[in-house]
């Protein structure tokens, strides 16, 4: 059975060594009271929530599903899962980043995002259902009216209440346009809504009083396409003015996905039979609004394998020091034993460096893209939001697409260092590699993440945000060009950044004669600046590792090992990148549709 040990030295590190978050909080008038003691206090808590309450329950999610009763159309989740959810409500721990004003504890959201990659890493499946709720939360707060906000808000935060996103359908999936849930206008100001929706997770659960439903459907005489797409809050339960629970909506589970992984978690299809629902914004303005909680969970997409890539790799080292098989190349490093410790060959360090570089690189981002969002958020200064906004944008669908791309990476390497007991189900390695599949498919797949970066992120704005995260980097380089210690980070990060911009011109170019070319080379172009973020966060890390490692501290040090195996070992891969990039649409063009 894997462990999981919260990684609360590592978090800190990122935080409070490397960003220096207390300080950019406190520039924030809602933070200015924050310390570092109080995240720390609260994330140690949070991590032990995650680690005692919730990792036992994995292998259990995984081995017995989500059972549908076709009678009452209810579902009961995995032994153990309500119970876990109970003590997660009664631990405040729903409303931890939440407005006050709804009832939340007012903290910033990098508290909740590292809360969550811990979540993550003990259960993915389980907290799927109280993480889809944060999103139904952060569309509400900012298109919600005034009578939606009170009737939903405060039983979100507290959790009593969960959320889901209704999207897809089964003719709809990444083109959203041609959904065909309808909505009708009623007399009262409410909609009936109808229709079938598929792949819903945690559409269907016993975990909370009610669950409350995003949905898109469309209404009478509204456009064709994407642009006549409204957005409706539909609660399982009808909700009286009072806010107490009404009757029954119409509004069923009609059946649950057999599926690959995440078993724990109910996909649910969808059935909207006159369910009663009221109009979330503006008419057939449904798809800006809804995608504020898209947004929301392609990061939450990402802490879910940032954590499952976190846990792959301290089970496989663990397991890398424990299991004798040969003799090191260079001579026996554990004489007294039969064999060594498998740790020693070179490739099973490459497998576990790889996982550790992803997981130590991936917390960096994710610890830097969620301070610019608190900071888009809260800021008071007009340049700080809007400049924050913008590279919040442009590193979503890098944390979206380049994390789950690596955890996939990780997981499977990790599944690989455990050898034949990886492969097989007790050493719970192989349940990582399926639960980090679905993060590359759902919430736009991984190529609809690359397609947003170059085509909306990047190219619509001729490079604009690309270049406001281009001056960080040449801020830093500019700074540490000098230090003789940093050449082998800041050379490299520097070369990189050229490179990044001269393909960006160059596919621009393209684009004018064939937007094909963007599509050919959009997976490419965003595994080449997943890995520019990457290079600069690990360069920072880098940094203060050097200055610190005459202390003696080990974690010191062995960041450095990690920085310097991710810039010998990982960057390299985008020198291929970019000359696959460059190749164009015409090797995948050429080939007639009828010759497939
Ligand atoms: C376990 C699970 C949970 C899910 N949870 C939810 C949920 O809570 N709510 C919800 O609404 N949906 C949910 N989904 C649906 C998920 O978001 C979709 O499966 C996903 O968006 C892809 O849509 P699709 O499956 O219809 O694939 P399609 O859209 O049919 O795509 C098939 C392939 O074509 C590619 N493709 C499509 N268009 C393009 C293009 N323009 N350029 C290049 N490639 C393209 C895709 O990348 C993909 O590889 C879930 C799915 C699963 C399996």
């Amino acid at each position: 059975m894997p462990s999981y040990t919260p990684p609360l030295r590592d978090i800190q590190f990122v935080m409070h060594e490397v960003l220096g978050v207390v300080d950019e909080l406190k520039k924030l008038p809602r933070y200015a009271d924050i310390d570092a003691d109080t995240i720390d206090a609260v994330l140690e808590e949070g991590g032990k929530f995650a680690s005692q309450v919730l990792a036992p329950l994995n292998a259990v999610g995984d081995a017995e599903g989500c059972k549908l009763d076709m009678a009452t159309q209810e579902v009961k989740t995995p032994t153990g899962f309500k119970a876990a959810y109970q003590q997660y409500v009664e631990g405040g721990w729903p409303s931890l980043s939440c407005d006050p004003a709804f009832g939340g504890q007012g903290l910033p959201h990098i508290v909740n995002q590292s809360f969550y990659e811990m979540l993550n890493a003990s259960n993915q499946a389980w907290t799927m259902y109280p993480g889809l709720s944060h999103g139904a939360y952060e569309a509400l707060v900012a298109h919600g009216s005034a009578e939606q906000k009170r009737l939903y808000l405060g039983k979100l935060t507290s959790g009593h209440w969960t959320g889901t996103m209704c999207l897809t359908e089964p003719q709809c999936g990444t083109d959203l346009g041609l959904l065909r849930t309808k909505a009708a206008p009623q007399a009262d100001g409410s909609y009936l809504l109808a229709g079938n929706k598929i792949f819903i997770s945690a559409g269907e659960h016993d975990m909370a009083e009610n669950i409350i439903h995003l949905v898109l459907a469309r209404l009478p005489d509204s456009p064709s396409g994407s642009k006549g797409i409204s957005l409706f809050v539909v609660p399982k339960w009808k909700v009286k003015a009072d806010g107490s629970l009404g009757e029954r909506n119409g509004i069923w589970c009609g059946g649950l996905e057999h599926k690959m992984g995440i078993h724990g978690n109910a996909t649910a299809q969808i059935v909207l039979d006159n369910a009663e629902g009221s109009l979330v914004g503006e008419p057939n303005k449904g798809l800006a609004a809804m995608f504020v909680m898209m947004n929301a969970a392609r990061l939450g997409v990402g802490m879910q394998s940032l954590g499952l890539t976190e846990v792959a790799y301290q089970n496989a080292a663990a397991y890398a020091k424990d299991r004798l098989q040969m003799r090191s190349l260079s001579g026996a490093k554990a004489p007294d034993k039969a064999a060594d410790p498998i740790v020693v060959h070179p490739d099973v360090r490459k497998m576990l460096l790889t996982a550790r570089a992803y997981a130590e690189g991936g917390r960096a981002l994710a610890v830097f893209t969620t301070l610019l969002l608190d900071k888009e958020i809260a800021s008071d200064d007009e340049t700080v939001r809007k400049d924050s906004a913008d590279l919040v944008a442009l590193l979503t669908p890098i944390v979206k697409a380049f994390f789950t791309d690596n955890a996939w990476i990780a997981t499977s390497h990790c599944l690989q260092v455990f050898g034949g007991y990886g492969y097989i189900r007790e050493s719970g390695m192989e349940q990582f590699v399926r639960d980090a599949r679905i993060n590359m498919i759902y919430e736009g797949t991984n190529t609809i993440q690359s397609l947003d970066l170059l085509g909306r992120k990047v190219l619509s704005d001729n490079g604009a945000r690309l270049k406001k995260f281009g001056k960080l980097i040449a801020d830093f380089v500019e700074e540490e060009g000098v230090n003789e210690n940093m050449q082998e980070f800041v050379n490299p990060l520097a070369e990189l950044g050229e490179k990044v911009t001269k393909l960006t011109t160059e596919i621009g170019m393209k684009a004018f004669k064939s937007p094909d070319e963007v599509g050919a080379a959009a997976v490419d172009y965003l595994r080449v600046c997943g890995h520019l973020v990457y290079a600069y966060l690990w360069a920072r890390m880098a940094k203060v590792a050097l200055e610190k490692e005459a202390g003696g501290d080990a974690f010191y040090a062995a960041k450095l090992a990690v920085a310097r195996f991710y810039f010998a070992k990982l960057l390299p891969e985008t020198a291929s990148l970019i000359r696959t990039a460059r190749a164009g649409a015409g090797p995948m063009m050429a080939l007639d549709v009828a010759m497939f």
